[in-house]
């Protein structure tokens, strides 16, 4: 007994725990009409334009992924069952969700419609140690919500966020500290949130395939393949990283900036690329779950000069099109000034949960349909936009994966932030 409790004074506890929601908007549809059960069942449009914005597990099967053109989907599943979105549905049950682990658990940090990373350290006098817990909240979610959901957890949140992916569908997967890396090792590097497409080709390119021989790399060869973000990452597959619970969003920003060997010096040129980068700002407050209030416009002249501009909106966005519009028309001021850019970075600051919003259902802006998509979001973004103000300020949240896809604008010259695609393994589908 003695013994037991020395062990476990010296055990560091897998508190970290990150809940997510299986497939959420299609167990939700599945749930109110039994008779979908079994059956390939997408959320999204029927029309010609429309896109996949959940899919149930067995159209997963199918190859069906969120995104997707419904075209595509169709092809994939001729007896495809197409149900039109319910917002209003989803973000109830989604506040439900929240309250129902906010009964278990004091630190619960919501990071978008149906995921959160909740610190159970303070709940295990009361409810046991973190597997307990986990198997508890799906139990409660799966008795008095009639939906599945899968936990990880572990001492790192990354972690955490990681091992929910591999325990889905209705699953758990607590990580121990000490069996961290080798967890992790065998998984390709593509898991670590903000080793994007881009990333991850220059890994390949000096035979990095897995998070195992990521850590075998030296830390000069990591930092000049991934930047200054080489050194998370390599804390990330070592297993030493234990980034907890986030602080609040308030005086958070992400962005991206670029700096070019030759002057810009056309003005299409320079409105196409800052245009580009608004969008890639976007597309990270959206796969973050944030909606921002501001958004900064760098650009910096040749001889050194460098200016910064911001615009705040009225209603925090995280639409593509009205970060461009403020950053176009900011450069639009200034451009006379500024006849060569050498440098430009887009930044959103002043970030806040966007709760209820279903932003994770575009992983990838390359996929036709975006533009309906994003307008869909935007829509929804409208009519919560209030509630999800009310929600942030009462929860905080986040620093989470959005933060190392994006690293600071001030942090240096090489083009960051590559959105990651749609292939995120396990993850990314609601
Ligand atoms: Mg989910």
């Amino acid at each position: 007994m003695n013994l037991r409790t020395e062990e476990n004074a010296g055990r560091e506890i897998p508190g970290i725990l990150h809940l997510d929601m299986d497939a959420f908007f299609a167990s939700v549809e599945v749930r109110d009409d039994p008779s979908l059960r079994g059956l390939p069942v997408v959320v999204g449009g029927a029309g010609a334009r429309g896109v996949v914005a959940a899919a149930s597990y067995p159209a997963r099967t199918r190859g069906i992924r969120s995104a997707m053109p419904m075209a595509s989907a169709r092809r994939l599943a001729p007896d495809l069952v197409i149900v039109p979105p319910r917002i209003d549905v989803y973000r109830e049950i989604s506040a439900q969700v929240m309250a129902l682990l906010g009964t278990v658990v004091a630190d619960v940090e919501q990071i978008s419609v149906d995921e959160a990373f909740l610190d159970v350290r303070g709940a295990r006098r009361l409810f046991g140690e973190p597997e307990q817990i986990a198997e508890l909240l799906r139990g409660k979610i799966r008795d008095e919500l009639g939906l599945p959901s899968s936990v990880g957890g572990s001492v790192s949140r990354a972690v955490a966020k990681i091992a929910s992916a591999r325990a889905k569908p209705d699953g758990m997967l607590i990580v121990p500290a000490d069996r961290t890396a080798a967890f992790l090792a065998p998984l390709p590097v593509s898991v670590i949130s903000g080793i994007g497409p881009k990333a991850q080709a220059t890994l390949e390119r000096i035979g990095v395939r897995t998070v195992g021989q990521l850590r075998d790399v030296p830390s000069t060869t990591l930092t000049r393949a991934l930047g200054p973000r080489a050194r998370e990452v390599a804390a990330l597959a070592d297993g030493s990283d234990r980034t907890g619970l986030g602080h609040r969003t308030r005086d958070r920003s992400l962005g991206t900036e670029r700096t070019w060997d030759a002057d810009l010096t056309d003005v299409r040129e320079v409105r196409r690329r800052i245009t580009q980068m608004a969008d890639d700002v976007a597309r990270q407050l959206r796969r973050g779950g944030f909606v921002a209030r501001t958004v900064v416009l760098k650009l910096r002249a040749p001889d050194g000069t460098t200016i910064t501009r911001s615009s705040t909106f009225d209603l925090p966005t995280a639409s593509g099109e009205r970060l461009r519009e403020q950053v176009v028309s900011l450069w639009e001021r200034e451009r006379d000034a500024l006849p060569r850019v050498r440098l430009a970075g887009v930044r959103a600051t002043h970030l806040e949960p966007a709760a209820g919003v279903p932003m994770q259902a575009e992983l990838s802006a390359r996929t036709s349909g975006w533009h309906d998509l994003e307008a869909a979001m935007d829509q929804a973004m409208e009519r919560f936009g209030a509630r999800s103000l009310s929600r942030g300020s009462t929860l905080g949240a986040a620093e989470d994966g959005s933060q190392r896809t994006a690293p600071g604008v001030e942090g240096g010259t090489r083009e960051t932030g590559a959105p990651r695609g749609p292939e995120e393994p396990g993850g990314g589908l609601f």
